[in-house]
């Protein structure tokens, strides 16, 4: 049989290969998933792959009614009903490894741009002026590096790090010695980390565990001169408590790339603080990140569709 795949969101269609080049799947692609040809390609789908942008709730898979398998090309599955999907008994793949590098080097050079005052000395420069004082920043060279999670992104983001020089001490409850022995990194309790850290970079999920994890009181044990740098999900960052440390002087300086609320409100208190460095989620925004993440998702829904192995879904314990 043929398997029809529906492809949105722009999904980086370079990415699919493992559902193209034989008659196993037939992909076709709708960008907009609120128009007609998506509803009408959905109800004969056997497949369904998403980014973020696409609400993939109850309604729609309900009205899939072919439907096996949800891929979403990316992490995050908050837009994804997986309980509703696991009732109609459909497998939902997603694709944490496609962007660990991109997230990993955003995080570089975050850590660089907050060093070296990087996007003020740009913003001061367009504005006219020729400020060479101002904008003098600290090496990476000699310096520590804290981790808070190091598991994928943070395990990348330190092997880059110790090439700049860096000491890495990591905060990771759950890293095992052996992995951190093989990342050349040293295990430590939290306050330690903070304590010790120039730098410090969080790449922990976002649970009950990890909310406001990097609040007023861990920033409080940080050195005045330490870094903070976010790239991981809102909500592990207290924004409020970050903003009066920065005002007070309490750190040197940060470096956000998510949010609490996402777009980032006009009214945050971020957007005046300074020594700050903010970008618009672009962890995973590089060209082989989006078409890393389509084909790892490609390649868990083929191990599926065609050999039954449903090891990689994330609802795989609760199939039956
Ligand atoms: P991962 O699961 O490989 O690693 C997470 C690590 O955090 C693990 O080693 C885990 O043991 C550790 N951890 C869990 N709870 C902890 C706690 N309470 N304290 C300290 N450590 C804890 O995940 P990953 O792929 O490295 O991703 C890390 C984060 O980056 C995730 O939140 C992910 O969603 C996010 N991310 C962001 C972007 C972006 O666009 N900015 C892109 C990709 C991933």
């Amino acid at each position: 049989m043929t398997f029809r795949v529906l492809v949105t969101d722009e999904v980086a269609l370079s990415g699919l290969t493992p559902l193209t080049g034989d008659d196993v799947f037939r992909v076709s692609s709708v960008e907009d998933s609120a128009s007609d040809d998506f509803a009408v390609e959905l109800i004969a789908a056997h497949v369904l792959i998403v980014r973020s942008t696409t609400k993939v709730d109850r309604d729609l898979i309900d009205g899939a009614v072919d439907l096996r398998a949800i891929g979403r090309a990316g992490v995050g599955l908050d837009n994804v009903d997986v309980g509703a999907a696991t009732e109609r008994g459909v497998a939902v793949f997603n694709a944490p490894g496609g962007n660990t590098i991109a997230a990993a080097e955003l995080t570089v050079g975050l850590m660089l741009s907050a060093a070296r005052s990087i996007p003020a000395a740009d913003r001061s420069l367009r504005e006219k002026r020729w400020e060479r004082t101002s904008f003098r920043g600290v090496e990476l060279k000699g310096r520590t590096l804290g981790l808070i999670g190091a598991g994928r992104i943070g395990g990348e983001v330190a092997v880059r790090c110790q090439a700049f020089g860096m000491d890495v001490v990591v905060y990771d409850p759950y890293l095992t010695e052996e992995r951190a022995a093989e990342l050349g990194v040293v295990l430590m309790d939290m306050d330690e980390v903070l304590a010790r850290a120039d730098f410090v970079s969080i790449h922990v999920p976002l649970n009950d565990e990890t909310r406001g994890i990097c609040g007023a009181e861990a920033l409080s044990r940080m050195k005045s001169g330490a870094y903070v740098v976010n790239a991981s999900r809102g909500g592990v960052v207290d924004e409020a408590a970050l903003a009066k440390a920065l005002h007070d002087g309490e750190i040197a300086g940060a470096a956000l790339d998510v949010y609490e609320t996402e777009p980032l409100p006009d009214g945050s208190p971020l957007r005046d603080a300074p020594n700050l460095v903010l970008t618009p989620h672009l962890g995973a925004s590089t060209v082989e990140a989006q078409e890393g993440v389509a084909t790892e998702v490609a390649e868990k829904i083929r191990a599926f569709l065609t050999s039954g192995d449903r090891s990689a879904a994330v609802n795989a314990a609760d199939l039956g």
